[in-house]
């Protein structure tokens, strides 16, 4: 049983001491101009583990200008892709070297379980660097038989100084879906990781360095969204940005890359992604799937006995010290969010759903809350259209395929969808039906670094992981010469 922060006091793995706290800009490790720092918090207990530098203009313009000189004069961009795939898989055998030191930072400062980040995130990130690195010397464009009398061909470069804004649910993985075929490409990086979760991007830049990446390519400035965050998007020396995060502030990052240099952006924004499960699904099967979803359909015939099996499993889960291996769930990653996931239960008990289970904070320290379910929502409830990012599921039932389908694309998101059936042609006109970016059939939240993701509608656009993201960072273009005197 969950007993509040003293569980915090019995975590199995010892956190080693945190060894990057300042800046990396041009290969080195520094203060921020304005020496200011910031407490980067432990949410098991809301309390600081330490304190990191926090950068504001001075240092973005500071680590702007490293990554520009690093793209215009440095070898970065001009070393053939196979050397720089070879910077990246050592890049990616450092990253295996320290995966238990780099998934306790994630643990530690994100509240996400240290098992997941062990076996996942920080694996995952070494084999994302494999996959760009084997994707860098590939990278080449075509020929051209133009009109009469001319020929051409494309180069694909890179498109210069990428400035990287990333949240913090995924601290590693959303580091390496931008780095790893931005990196790939030739281009230079300004990265500013989420406030909440400064701790394992300092890690990755110093093995960066250690892995031979030349200085000024990778640059990891801490900081604030509405002071560093908002200095990179209105930098007339970024070339692009990409961000991950609300979709609130992809709208500000867009308003600002327009109001300063056009620079082109993608924007990975929010979900409020449905789970459709129809009568033919194995229940047990689907009770497993539904634990990440927030909107979950399910067709009449099975929705009692599909509720009850989950509150069952609601009853069981763990919360508590994310270190602990017994557990399925940490703490939320901040106060903020523990607070705004709270106002959220309280909007749907006050609007009229019923509360099912959980709907509490759990112990009297750090942000864990109970995970959550509500039945009886209505579309127009606050809780069945806003992103909540916490556990907290809506639970609604419907009758026909038509319905789900049209409910389920009720929404201003459209990233993701899931689908339980075994029955092919249901299976295949809701994929085909649904607008967002991926469909999981009989799973779900299933992510790899070949499988392209991304948002449809206010979910943003552009494509991370696969070969399309590679695309996000490369130009096109093209070289036309006469052929003079010839049939050609
Ligand atoms: P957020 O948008 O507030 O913050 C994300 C990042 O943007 C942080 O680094 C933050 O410092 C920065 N930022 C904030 N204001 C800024 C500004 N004015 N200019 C520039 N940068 C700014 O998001 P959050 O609430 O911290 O994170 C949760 C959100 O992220 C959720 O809404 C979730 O939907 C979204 N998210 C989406 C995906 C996806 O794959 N599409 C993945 C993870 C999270």
């Amino acid at each position: 049983e969950y007993n509040g922060s003293s569980k915090a006091s019995e975590s199995v793995f010892k956190v080693p001491p945190i060894k990057f706290t300042k800046l990396f800009i041009n290969g080195n490790f520094v203060d921020s101009v304005s020496g200011k720092t910031f407490e980067a918090i432990d949410p098991r207990t809301g309390e600081a583990i330490t304190r990191v530098s926090e950068g504001d203009k001075e240092d973005i313009d500071l680590a702007v200008k490293a990554a520009r000189q690093a793209f215009d004069h440095g070898p970065w961009p001009r070393m053939s892709g196979s050397e720089r795939g070879r910077i990246m898989m050592k890049f990616a055998d450092l990253i295996e070297e320290n995966v238990e030191e780099l998934a306790a930072l994630d643990a530690i400062n994100g509240g996400k379980l240290f098992s997941h980040c062990k076996a996942m995130d920080i694996p995952g990130a070494a084999r994302n660097l494999r996959y760009y690195a084997g994707a860098a010397d590939k990278i080449h464009g075509t020929v051209l038989k133009l009109s009469k009398g001319f020929q051409g061909y494309t180069l694909r470069e890179p498109i210069g100084v990428v400035g990287s804004i990333i949240p913090w649910n995924f601290p590693t993985i959303m580091f390496f879906m931008k780095a790893g075929p931005a990196l790939a490409a030739g281009c230079t990086m300004v990265v500013k990781p989420a406030e909440q979760t400064p701790l394992s991007a300092l890690y990755y830049a110093h093995l960066a360095k250690l892995a031979g990446l030349p200085d000024g390519v990778l640059n990891v400035v801490n900081g604030f969204g509405e002071t560093a965050g908002a200095a990179i998007s209105s930098h007339m020396d970024i070339d692009k940005v990409t961000f991950t995060g609300s979709t609130e502030v992809g709208r500000k990052i867009m308003t600002a890359a327009a109001a300063s240099n056009l620079k082109p952006v993608s924007l990975e924004l929010g979900g409020k992604s449905p789970l459709l499960i129809f009568e033919d699904a194995d229940i047990d099967q689907a009770g497993e799937i539904c634990v990440a979803s927030s909107r979950v359909y399910v067709q009449e015939g099975i929705y009692e006995i599909f509720v009850k099996k989950l509150v069952e499993k609601a009853n069981a889960w763990v919360i508590g010290d994310p270190f602990d291996f017994r557990v399925n769930q940490g703490p939320q990653t901040d106060k903020k969010q523990f607070e705004k996931i709270l106002s959220y239960i309280e909007h749907g008990k006050r609007e009229g759903a019923t509360l099912l289970t959980g709907g509490k904070r759990l112990g009297s320290k750090g942000f864990y809350i109970e995970p959550t379910i509500f039945t009886d929502v209505k579309e127009d409830m606050t809780i069945a259209k806003e992103e909540i990012f916490g556990p907290v599921m809506s639970l609604m039932k419907f009758k026909t395929m038509e319905e789900a389908i049209k409910r389920a694309n009720n929404t201003t998101y459209g990233l993701a969808a899931g689908v339980i059936t075994k029955n092919l042609n249901v299976a295949n006109t809701v994929s085909r039906s649904i607008r967002a970016g991926i469909i999981w059939l009989n799973c779900y939240t299933a992510f790899d670094v070949d499988c392209p993701y991304g948002g449809y509608k206010m979910s943003g656009f552009g494509r991370e992981f696969g070969l399309d993201a590679l695309n996000q960072y490369l130009q096109i273009k093209s070289i036309v010469t006469p052929i003079h005197d010839s049939p050609w």
